[in-house]
């Protein structure tokens, strides 16, 4: 392991005088870590945000919606009955990932900004587009749990639990970019939509548009009490998910008025099935319309030689979150 300096910044100011192309931040350190020891990732400086005052605190915002500070852990996530009320399928998420020690350390932001979990990735003996290599040696290799969609040029998947709740709930992201001595801290917030993801064909080196320097400051997830995330797993002790999906629902007189169904662990980046949304609204979310609903969602995978059986389990998934999600509204 390549060695590295450990800064312990007391301010946002001083966070920012420190992150650079080689000094990234770091939050529980969980995949940073990680990274560092397999020798993928080596920065010269980790920028531990522990010491960074206002970047933990779960507030309701009367109601209305749940804002989640970057740093607050998985643990304290799942932990807050006022923010399961408010965005149940968040907590479904947290809580289904890794296991009570890891969610104790890892942090909100640090999961959705985690790199894939693909083998060969995360082994430098590998060439792998993602590490700015040339090729792709998971397409002749093992891609069991690779992607169903938008696999062309990359096949691993995106690991994170969260980041298809954020997505599915018309979640924001607020970045803080700098601080300015006079006018203090500079940010930016943009939607988590499928924008906000960023697509091996633009960039295999990256999958989120955060840019280096930035710090994640907060989420902000509209109020959505009808609504779940269901995963499968290889296995249930602890796993990433092997397909996964959110559903958010509006429902009206017993009907859905509105839906959002995001899918996970599938295809690169977390992704919005419109086709599945779409056989939702206008009826009552029972089994029928759950069925048709996950129908839809996979119509238009394209799993490799030996990934098929992730359309069952897809299809499993956005069913199963389609009535939890129902059941919920009720
Ligand atoms: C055994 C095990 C099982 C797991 N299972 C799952 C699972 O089922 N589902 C799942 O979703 N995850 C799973 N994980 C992943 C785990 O949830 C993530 O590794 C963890 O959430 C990362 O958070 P962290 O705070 O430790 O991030 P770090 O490792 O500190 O950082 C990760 C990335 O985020 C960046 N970062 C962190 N904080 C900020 C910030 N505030 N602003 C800007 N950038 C930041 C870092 O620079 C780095 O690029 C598992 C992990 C383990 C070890
Ligand atoms: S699937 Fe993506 S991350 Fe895995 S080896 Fe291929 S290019 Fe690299």
């Amino acid at each position: 392991m390549k060695p590295f300096a450990l800064a312990r910044p007391k301010s946002l100011e001083e966070a920012h005088a420190l992150l650079s192309a080689t000094a990234c931040p770091k939050g529980g350190g969980m995949d940073l870590l990680d990274l560092a020891k397999n020798g993928v990732s080596t920065p010269e400086v980790m920028v531990d945000l522990a010491g960074v005052p206002n970047l933990d605190g779960l507030d309701t915002q009367a109601g209305a919606a749940l804002y989640v500070g970057g740093r607050v852990t998985l643990a304290e996530l799942i932990a807050d009955p006022e923010a399961r009320r408010l965005c149940p399928a968040l907590g479904d998420a947290a809580s289904e990932a890794a296991t009570p020690q890891v969610r104790n350390v890892a942090t909100v932001a640090g999961n959705v900004l985690q790199r894939p979990r693909c083998p060969y990735f995360r082994d430098p003996f590998f060439d792998c587009l993602k590490r700015g290599g040339k090729t792709c040696p998971a397409m002749e290799g093992d891609h069991s749990a690779g992607a169903i969609f938008g696999n062309g040029k990359c096949c691993a998947v995106h690991p994170s639990n969260l980041a298809v709740v954020l997505l599915a709930a018309r979640a924001s992201i607020t970045l803080s970019v700098g601080h300015d001595p006079k006018e203090g801290p500079k940010s930016r917030t943009v939607p988590v939509d499928p924008a906000f993801f960023v697509a091996p064909e633009e960039d295999p080196l990256r999958e989120a548009r955060v840019e280096t320097g930035e710090i994640v400051w907060d989420f902000v997830v509209p109020a959505c009490p009808a609504s779940a995330y269901v995963e499968v797993d290889w296995k249930q002790s602890f796993d990433w998910a092997s397909a996964s999906a959110a559903v958010v629902l509006e429902m009206e007189g017993g009907k859905v008025k509105d839906a959002r169904v995001a899918l996970g662990a599938v295809a690169p980046v977390p992704l919005l099935s419109e086709a599945a949304a779409k056989a939702l609204v206008g009826r009552v979310p029972d089994e029928a319309a759950a069925k048709a609903a996950a129908d839809a969602a996979v119509k238009d995978a394209k799993p490799l030689r030996d990934n098929g059986h992730k359309v069952a389990q897809l299809r499993a998934c956005v069913r199963r979150a389609v009535l939890k999600a129902a059941e919920r509204g009720r």
